[in-house]
């Protein structure tokens, strides 16, 4: 029994790896590498395991550096099972058809420039075909759901308190009388996020691969997201300004829209008309929507109080382009959400670029903001910031929410490792000075074995 790190091991993105049992390899999640175009180019064209040695894929969720690079997998000829939860194959048909047309119009932009210099064509990463092919292979369950992957292999989901339809995976493997118990705990959410359940414990695990993304630091509790919105959003709307909020359009968009809702039942805040001007986000939210057995005690309590939670009357979808300008064009207070999440692409760089210039609205940053991106530079203030390649003053207030982290924190971690008391760990889905002071701390439980593999290793179970 042998278990594979192949991506995503001392990065966040590119998530893959594997399982080998009884001769037969179970690979875990295939997601989209993200950095340079050069280095994203290599790693996503080829695969460091060959597709056709597979007997089958888990997938824990649909965020695109888990889920991303499926499609190439059925390009390479793939056509076996994906067991993931029902919630994950209604997202990853939003999500792969949206990633596919990225793919089709980047490769388009390039070869404009390329034809101008007789160099051949460039072929997509994958195309929406590929993605068609793909999710016909995807297989749905619930959590607790005993899956029998491959001889050897019993596979089950558990809820990851992460995005909807997250789940951390637990395989249950026997070979030649021998039983392992392995336990992948990653991408891992926190308690109390709204929306979804918390993240579910794994108990009596062997051997655990659990990720390292804030393995350095602490995030204010989640239940800290609602009030400091409502600060927000009361002192912008009272000025007469606009609230923007740059969100990625899945989970955080909806969860944006469960806090205005119950501020707005508890008169904490004022009915104040809110645009989600992301086709994408409202995609989506229709998926949430239908997927209420999925979601928590709280979503159910606050539905039963005003019945729709995330599309009440005051919340408008907007679809067309048309729509979108509009809102731009308007100086009536509201709060608009669009993607996407780090303001590089999408509808919310127009909103910025009418907005960020009068002191009177607020830019509220809800998610993670990486370098080099714009939301970075908001999020560091700086005072001038590049839109659509014009240089704007940056008047507007910026005020960033890290209550909203959807992923465990350091001390989350060290105690999702204690209980589930693993003889060892291996740490992965961090940069390396997350992993490291990761490791620190989870050293100090004793009788554990902490690793930190490379991309490319191999380790007996
Ligand atoms: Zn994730």
């Amino acid at each position: 029994m042998k278990l594979r790190f192949f991506g995503g091991v001392d990065t966040v993105t590119g998530s893959a790896h594997a399982v080998e049992v009884n001769g037969k390899q179970v690979l875990r999640d295939c997601g989209l590498y993200q950095g340079r175009r050069a280095e994203a180019n290599r790693r996503n064209r080829s695969f460091a395991f060959d597709p056709q040695d597979l007997a089958a894929v888990v997938l824990s969720h649909a965020h695109i550096d888990h889920c991303g690079n499926l499609p190439s997998l059925a390009k390479a000829g793939y056509r076996g099972p994906i067991h993931t939860t029902t919630a994950t194959v209604a997202l990853c048909d939003v999500m792969l058809h949206d990633a596919a047309y990225i793919q089709e119009q980047d490769a388009a932009y390039l070869n404009q420039k390329t034809n101008r210099r007789g160099l051949p064509p460039i072929e997509p990463l994958y195309t929406a075909a590929d993605a068609d092919r793909v999710l016909k292979l995807l297989r749905g369950y619930h959590y607790g759901e005993g899956i029998e992957v491959v001889p050897g292999a019993r596979l089950a989901l558990l809820e990851a308190g992460h995005i909807l339809g997250a789940a951390l995976t637990v395989f249950d493997l026997e070979e030649n009388g021998r039983r392992v118990r392995l336990g992948f705990a990653f991408d891992l959410g926190r308690h109390g996020l709204p929306l979804i359940r918390d993240p579910a414990p794994m108990r009596d695990i062997d051997t655990l691969v659990i990720e390292s993304t804030y393995g350095s630091r602490r995030h204010p509790a989640p239940a800290e997201a609602g009030a400091q919105l409502r600060d927000v959003v009361r002192r912008t709307i009272e000025r007469g300004g606009k609230v923007l909020i740059p969100s990625f359009a899945l989970e955080r968009a909806q969860e944006v829209l469960y806090h205005l809702a119950r501020l707005t039942a508890d008169g904490e805040i004022e009915e104040t008309p809110v645009y989600v001007d992301s086709p994408m986000a409202s995609a989506v939210t229709r998926i949430f929507e239908r997927s209420t057995p999925y979601l928590d005690e709280e979503f159910h309590a606050l539905r039963e109080r005003i019945g729709r939670v995330i599309t009440p009357s005051w919340v408008h979808f907007t679809a067309s382009v048309e729509e979108s300008k509009q809102i731009t064009a308007s100086d009536r207070p509201c709060i608009v959400i669009a993607a996407s999440g780090m303001c590089e692409y999408g509808r919310i760089l127009h909103h910025l670029k009418h907005g960020i210039t009068n002191p009177r609205n607020t830019i509220v940053l809800v998610g993670f903001q990486a370098a080099h991106t714009l939301g970075r530079r908001l999020y560091d203030g700086d005072p001038e910031v590049r839109i659509f390649g014009d240089l704007f003053e940056r008047k507007a207030e910026v005020v960033s929410l890290p209550a909203f982290s959807a992923h465990a924190d350091r001390e989350d971690l060290a105690t999702y490792v204690q209980d589930a008391a693993p003889r060892r760990v291996f740490l992965v889905h961090g940069e390396s000075e997350a992993r490291s002071a990761l490791a620190e701390r989870l050293r100090e439980i004793k009788g554990l074995e902490v690793f930190l593999p490379e991309p490319g290793d191999e380790v007996e179970l």
